[in-house]
């Protein structure tokens, strides 16, 4: 059976009452996260869509299901993982995250890395692998996606050592069919 960190559920606790940013108006359910909370693999993506602000979930609509597909691929599950979003809440229209957004959101995202320290993040698209590539020290890494979806990044840090892995978001296969592939590949690499 799976811990829970009740550091976790602390923040969950928050982000259900959190109204640091606008779009705390026009939310159904925040994303906070899911999975496992000794994970050595956490996703991030960028934000909610309109599925998982309907149902709290992340990659609940048919992102998700090609997310379930290349975690298949690589023999994982959901609950081997910690899947997460740089906003807990859904811009409207998926437009793309605000700048007083992000500074509003990301101390629960950083909190949450801070708590499971992965081995591994997994960043879901561009504007998530860019933020995430920044925190971690690799800006001068980041490029765009053509070149850099796949590659790992190691940092080390005093208490630890993290790969950063960039990959294409999951619903460019659904747009797409021939992406599946690639993004299969680069499932592979998160397990190196
Ligand atoms: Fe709070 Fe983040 Fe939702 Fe904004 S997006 S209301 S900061 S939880």
């Amino acid at each position: 059976m799976q811990q829970i960190n009740p550091q976790l559920r602390i923040i969950r606790d928050e982000v259900l009452g959190c109204t640091k940013c606008s779009l705390y108006k026009s939310r159904t359910y925040p994303v906070i996260g899911q999975g496992n909370h000794q994970a050595d693999i956490v996703l991030v993506a960028e934000a909610p869509g309109a599925n998982e602000n309907r149902s709290g979930r992340p990659f609940y609509g048919q992102a998700g299901k090609v997310l379930d597909e290349l975690l298949e691929s690589v023999n994982l599950k959901r609950e081997d993982i910690y899947i997460t979003n740089i906003l807990k809440c859904r811009p409207p229209g998926n437009r793309n995250p605000k700048l007083e957004e992000i500074q509003a959101c990301t101390p629960f995202l950083l909190r949450q890395l801070k708590i499971i320290q992965p081995r591994i993040v997994g960043c879901l698209g561009s504007f998530a692998s860019h933020f995430i590539m920044e925190q971690y020290s690799l800006s001068d890494c980041c490029a765009g996606m053509n070149q850099i979806h796949g590659k790992s990044f190691e940092v080390k840090r005093p208490d630890c050592t993290v790969r950063i892995v960039p990959l294409y978001h999951p619903a460019v296969a659904s747009y797409n069919p021939n992406m599946i592939e690639i993004l299969k590949n680069d499932f592979l690499s998160l397990m190196e």
